[in-house]
């Protein structure tokens, strides 16, 4: 299993630390346009190596190292700044996109690609017009989607509750942004319905869409929880675990058009496998068809 991760920046980084520690891949390897940067960071995680399953890392400023990858991770790219939304990213992070699919689909005939670079809606569908041009199966063409976000959402859920986060039953779905939206009614914990009130709930989720911004003022980035989000996809694709997260994938909404968004999907070798019938009310369907109307108005000043 060769993984091929695109920017070796703080989310690449965080990425291929979390992929080495969890045994993820025989093989990961670092590219950046920086090749100094990627030198420093491929030969600081080299000498952490004795302590972590078997792993070779490498990698260099020439995309020749993607050669043969069997999931490429792409994180490459502009982000946010202090106060800056996700989708004023599209432009630049699409044409990068754009550029890059066609040379790595080159060197790399068949893979997955997982798209983390935001606005991660934008550019995975970006990035599977750009695939399916190059032949590519757009259900091997995914985003990280609300992975990360429904992490947050449990540990936060969890951490009011005292429970473990993995007996929380909650998703976020939608655009990994400010339009995402809580599947409240179907939230649990270990079967049991959330017992808070409309306001509670509506505190929760602006919590959960505003996270990214507050960790970006203090840190200047996200990229820890990122890195353990990613490295779960890489191991339910690597493994073929048939896995349900709500990753990124192409969906069609009347009225709307084809967007790319998250909602719980079965994940495996192939990428996207299925997507899971999840049932939602009325309330749950207009938001997200607002969160796709986002998305799609953000695909339209790219196209
Ligand atoms: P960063 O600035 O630390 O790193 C980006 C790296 O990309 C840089 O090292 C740069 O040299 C490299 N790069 C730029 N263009 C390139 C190209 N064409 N080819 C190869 N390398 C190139 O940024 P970061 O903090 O690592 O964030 C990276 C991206 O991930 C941003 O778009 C950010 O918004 C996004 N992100 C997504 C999520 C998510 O949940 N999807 C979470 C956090 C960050």
């Amino acid at each position: 299993m060769k993984i091929a991760i695109i920017g070796a920046g703080t989310v690449g980084t965080a990425i291929a630390y979390a992929s080495a520690i969890q045994g993820v891949a025989d093989e990961i390897v670092l590219y950046d346009l920086n090749g100094a940067k990627a030198t420093a960071e491929i030969l600081d995680l080299q000498h952490g190596l004795q302590f972590v399953p078997s792993v070779q890392v490498q990698g260099g400023s020439e995309l020749e190292a993607c050669r043969n990858a069997d999931i490429v991770v792409i994180t490459a790219g502009a982000k946010q700044q202090p106060g800056q939304t996700r989708l004023e990213l599209a432009g630049a992070n699409s044409a990068m996109t754009r550029d890059l699919v066609p040379r790595l689909i080159d060197i790399a005939p068949d893979p997955v690609l997982l798209f983390v670079t935001n606005p991660v809606d934008v550019v995975t569908f970006v990035g599977q017009e750009s695939a399916a041009e190059c032949g590519l199966d757009i259900n091997r063409v995914i985003g990280s989607g609300t992975v990360l976000d429904t992490s947050r959402l449990r540990h936060r859920l969890a951490t009011d509750l005292s429970v473990a986060v993995s007996s929380v039953h909650a998703s976020i779905v939608g655009e990994h942004g400010d339009s995402e939206i809580a599947l409240w009614s179907t939230a649990n914990v270990g079967g049991a319905p959330l017992s808070l009130s409309e306001s509670e709930l509506a505190d929760l989720l602006h919590e959960i869409r505003h996270a990214a911004y507050r960790i970006i003022e203090g840190k200047g980035a996200t990229n820890l929880a990122i890195g353990l989000s990613t490295a779960r996809i890489l191991a339910a694709i690597a493994n073929d675990e048939r896995a349900v997260l709500p990753i990124s994938t192409r969906h069609s909404f009347e009225g709307i058009g084809d967007v790319c968004l998250s909602i719980p999907t079965i994940v495996g070798r192939g990428g996207a496998v299925a997507v899971v019938d999840v049932p939602m009310n009325e309330h749950e369907r207009a938001g997200l068809r607002a969160s796709a109307t986002a998305i799609r108005t953000a695909i339209d000043a790219v196209s």
